[in-house]
């Protein structure tokens, strides 16, 4: 069964994000998709992101259990459930509960190898930004770790942690005033559609 596909890639900078009208109605056919293979991590820029525009949710997070707190990283673990897991922020009925901008960078940009939108000609140029994205990500989340380190600031230790979000917020104003061409030259939403053969449960490739 040949099925016509939808994808939407939203510019939004660091919180850029590719929408797929498939995913409501997942092949897996699991009520989890992908999302029942994934642990959330929280790095600095999704850290910086959420305390300025939802302070509330960060405080959820440091509260859940089973987190994996690194100097300047909170993995939100899964729990396991049946053959696969399910991520705390999945629900059964309405999917992810944060919307796609609180939502942390693979969250934001991952889609399943069963659509491989990457392989196709005319969307090279939207491979480009998200490669570049991703590069850039790491490279800022890398480097601000390493700032907040050299400062003696660690996530691992909870009194240092007001210190810590105060200097990472200096760091996300900084550069969000610099962004670079990659993101400045491409437009904010473009939709493309691809077609692929749909194959069901375990067989559709994530
Ligand atoms: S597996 Fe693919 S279709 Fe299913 S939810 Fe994930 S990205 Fe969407
Ligand atoms: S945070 Fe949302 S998108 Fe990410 S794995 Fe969990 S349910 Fe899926």
């Amino acid at each position: 069964m040949e099925k016509i596909i939808t994808l939407v890639f939203h510019n939004r900078g660091l919180r850029s994000f590719i929408e797929v009208d498939l995913c409501s109605e997942c092949p897996r056919q699991d009520d989890k998709g992908c999302c029942g293979f994934y642990s959330p991590v929280f790095y600095p820029i999704d850290l910086a992101y959420l305390l300025f525009e939802q302070p509330d949710l960060l405080d959820y997070i440091f509260k859940l259990d089973h987190l994996t707190i690194l100097d300047a990283s909170i993995t939100v673990n899964n729990v396991i459930e049946g053959n696969s897991y399910r991520c705390k922020f999945h629900s059964q009925d309405n999917g992810c509960l944060l919307s796609q901008s609180l939502r942390e960078s693979i969250c934001r940009h991952f889609v399943c190898a069963g659509i491989g939108w990457w392989e196709e000609e005319s969307m090279q140029d939207w491979r480009d930004f998200f490669d570049k994205l991703s590069n850039y990500e790491i490279q800022l989340n890398n480097e601000w770790a390493s700032i907040l380190k050299g400062q003696g600031l660690t996530l691992r230790d909870p009194s240092l942690r007001p210190k810590f979000f105060d200097e990472l917020k200096k760091l996300y104003q900084q550069e969000l005033n610099r962004p670079p061409d990659f993101i400045t030259l491409m437009p904010e939403q473009d939709s493309r559609s691809l077609t692929r053969p749909l194959s069901f449960g375990a067989d559709w490739i994530l």
